[in-house]
């Protein structure tokens, strides 16, 4: 029976001509399974189980209408019939399950990433080395012409519909501004002019495709650029879309290049609804809203509000192929949320490896990757319930194997409980609920406040050891001072921290004490109208882009942090490519200050004594030290077990402590699962 806790985003949605089942549109997202040898099975597969899960209509990742609009050489391209033949291959998988799909037409102008390049203007995106060619009025005919072929390809090749991708500050995003659209032919100068390039390609797509045929229009409603549209423009385009016969407009938000976060983990839930429920009374035709919903509950009250009549989801369908499923059945509780890290789907798209899900690492690898039921029951003492040993004990007792998990803390999740209490990163609380359901359901025998030896594993088949690790000390005159203490001690231990600190060392960690402890109040992250003062976005949208001009109000910091770190260069650098310009921004707001290429000599009294970069002797004086040099492995079971003849498999921090994290530990530890 469906559930009727969610009674707007079940419900179906009646598109005249056809009939969506739900109101829930899978967001599209590029996986980069799009160019590799074989991909397009790999794909099928994969949008084949969003199908099955429930999912109202699935957008593909893009695809480009001509060669010039690429995003990267040798991209996904729906530009000849050559190209159907292997769409279908998609389609048909997906019709099978019961599902609809459309296939997202992108160009992208002069983020493409490759010499190529073509845009309105020959204006290069500050986030892209390649200069863009300026499109001649021929060449613009010819790429609203383009569109409109691949759309009626995508017709050929079985899909449900398209859309037309016309936000994030692509193509046709280049040409309704006016900082990326100098020209002055008649696409160029006025609003109208700008606009005529979208509304024609909406237009000559509708003639195209006919009347039976659904076409979303993914519309910039913010910017979030100085120079970007205002309100009234937004209002004026949306009709001229809805005009020209576009079936749903789907909400974009944020241009890629603007520096304001969008979608990641600090962003608040649904933080961006308000601006499709602005444009609700101004259209007829469906809206779709987006960004940073996650969970069905969050959807069910953005419909009820009336913000909307879709949600775009695309992340959380990595995380959890049976999401609509789940909310269906009433299982919300069973859903894998998506943390919105981006660890393993952005970052990995961006550095042009395969996409997948730190919390779901079957994502994308659906053909190779099978949890299959065991034909040959073990019983398997797992040690440590830090994200490694619950994904094993969870797989493995799925599986059908009979688990007992060992936890010597007073609650599973290890590092994730630290992760949990940083300010912009609530939704680690999510994955720990989650595993918790998984070990109920499956029937894991989880024992905690029990620190194990070898001895009490004698009787086991074979054993995990998922002990993770513990801090790297550092070792300098002083480092013994009362002041000095371990994030742990912050994050875990309460530890009484005076108002100036200096922290050591500026990895992922290092930057997620020196945010908790600037953090004055509740977090932003809770509170999106607070969030949205932070970042300067002006709700009342009586400026450009909901920018330009507005002063940011940030609260002042609760203490004064410095960081450091030994080695020269950017800090965070190895933060993630999409995130680590959030958290650097994050704490500029909050004045930490940063020192790199320093050498640590003593602690005392006074405060931390270093060398700076140039060798001078310095002293910063503060209340406490808070040491985030790294962590080692704690791998202490492992010769006593060996010892003992025992089969054992050590996965995570407790198998390598450097370069760890959890998208590491979660996917070593479900390959090992799969295969036990
Ligand atoms: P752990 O999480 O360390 O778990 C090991 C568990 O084993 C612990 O619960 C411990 O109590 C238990 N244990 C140890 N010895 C025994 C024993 N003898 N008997 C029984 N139990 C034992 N990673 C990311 O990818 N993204 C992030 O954004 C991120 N943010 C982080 C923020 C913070 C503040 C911290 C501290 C870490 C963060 N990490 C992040 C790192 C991530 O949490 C770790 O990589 C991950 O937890 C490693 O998982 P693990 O299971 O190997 O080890
Ligand atoms: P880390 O990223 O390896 O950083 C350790 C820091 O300590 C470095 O800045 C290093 O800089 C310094 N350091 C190393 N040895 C030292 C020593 N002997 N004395 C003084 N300083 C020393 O490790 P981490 O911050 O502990 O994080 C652990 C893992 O969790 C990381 O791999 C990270 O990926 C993951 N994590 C990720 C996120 C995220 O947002 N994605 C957040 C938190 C944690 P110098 O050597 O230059 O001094
Ligand atoms: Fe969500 Fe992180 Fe998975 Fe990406 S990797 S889908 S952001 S949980």
């Amino acid at each position: 029976m469906a559930s009727n806790k969610y009674p707007h985003l079940l419900s179906e949605l009646d598109l005249g001509f056809t009939k969506l089942k739900n109101r829930v549109l899978m967001g599209s997202m590029h996986t980069n399974l799009e160019e590799e040898r074989n991909g397009y099975e790999k794909l099928a597969t994969f949008y084949a189980e969003r199908a099955k899960g429930g999912a109202g209509i699935i957008v593909t990742g893009g695809f480009a209408p001509n060669w010039e609009g690429w995003l990267k050489p040798f991209a996904g391209r729906m530009s000849n019939r050559n190209h159907v033949k292997n769409h279908k291959i998609v389609t048909e998988a997906v019709h099978r399950e019961g599902g609809k799909i459309a296939l997202q037409i992108l160009h992208a102008g002069r983020y493409a990433y490759h010499p190529l390049s073509v845009a309105p203007s020959r204006i290069q995106a500050p986030i892209n080395p390649f200069k863009p060619r300026a499109l001649s009025t021929w060449g613009v005919r010819r790429t609203i012409n383009d569109f409109a072929s691949s759309a009626a390809l995508a017709r050929e090749a079985g899909y449900d519909g398209i859309e037309i991708m016309g936000s994030e500050g692509y193509l046709i995003n280049q040409f309704i501004v006016s900082h990326t659209n100098k020209r002055n032919d008649e696409y160029g100068g006025s609003y109208e002019n700008r606009i005529k390039f979208p509304i024609e390609i909406v237009q000559k797509a509708r003639e195209k495709v006919g009347k039976d045929f659904i076409i979303i229009y993914r519309l910039s409603m913010l910017d979030l650029l100085d120079d970007g549209s205002n309100w009234e423009e937004v209002v004026q385009l949306a009709k001229e879309i809805e005009k020209a016969g576009a079936t749903i407009i789907n909400t974009g938000i944020g241009w890629h290049e603007a520096r304001i976060p969008t979608i990641a983990t600090s962003v608040p839930r649904a933080a961006f609804a308000w601006v499709t429920q602005k444009l609700k009374p101004e259209i007829s035709i469906p809206l779709c809203t987006s960004n940073r919903i996650n969970m069905p509950n969050v959807a069910e009250q953005v419909l009820a509000d009336g913000c909307a009549d879709m949600i775009s989801m695309a992340r959380p369908f990595l995380a959890d192929e049976n999401w609509v499923k789940k909310a269906m059945e009433d299982r919300a509780d069973e859903i894998n949320t998506c943390i919105a890290c981006n660890q393993a789907c952005l970052d990995h798209t961006f550095s042009n490896k395969l996409s997948s899900c730190l919390v779901n690492p079957r994502a994308c690898h659906e053909t190779s990757l099978n949890y299959l039921p065991t034909s040959n029951k073990k019983k398997i003492a797992v040690v440590g319930a830090g994200p490694a040993g619950l994904t094993f004990a969870s797989i493995a007792a799925e599986r059908g194997h009979n688990i007992t998990l060992f936890e010597s803390d007073s609650s599973i999740g290890g590092q994730f409980n630290m992760a949990k209490k940083i300010p912009g990163k609530e939704e680690f609380y999510e994955t720990l609920r989650y595993f918790d359901k998984q070990l109920k359901l499956h029937k894991v025998d989880v024992q905690l406040n029990k620190r194990v030896t070898a001895d009490d594993l004698k009787d086991y088949d074979e054993v995990v050891i998922s002990t993770g690790i513990s801090p790297r000390r550092i070792s300098i005159e002083g480092s013994n001072h009362p002041k000095v203490v371990s994030y742990i001690d912050v994050l875990k231990n309460n530890a009484n921290i005076g108002k100036r600190v200096a922290v050591i060392g500026a990895g992922g960690i290092g930057f997620d004490v020196s945010e908790f402890l600037t953090q004055h109040g509740e977090s932003t992250s809770l509170n999106k109208e607070e969030w949205l003062k932070e970042w300067g976005i002006d709700k009342s949208y009586k400026t450009r882009g909901a920018v330009e001009g507005v002063k940011q109000e940030i609260e002042a910091p609760e203490r004064e942090v410095a960081m450091f770190q030994r080695s020269d260069g950017k800090m965070g650098a190895k933060l993630g490519k999409t995130t680590g310009w959030i958290h650097r921004t994050t704490l500029k707001m909050k004045k930490v200050k940063m020192f790199v290429g320093v050498e640590y000599t003593k602690i005392d009294d006074e405060g931390l004594h270093y060398l700076d970069k140039n060798n001078q002797p310095q002293v910063y004086p503060c209340d406490n030290v808070v040491v985030c040099a790294g962590q080692i492995s704690l791998r202490e079971l492992e010769q006593p077990l060996l010892d003992l003849n025992k089969t054992i498999h050590i996965i995570g921090g407790a198998y390598e402590a450097g370069e760890l994290d959890a998208k590491r530990a979660i996917d070593q530890a479900a390959r090992v699962a799969a295969e036990v």
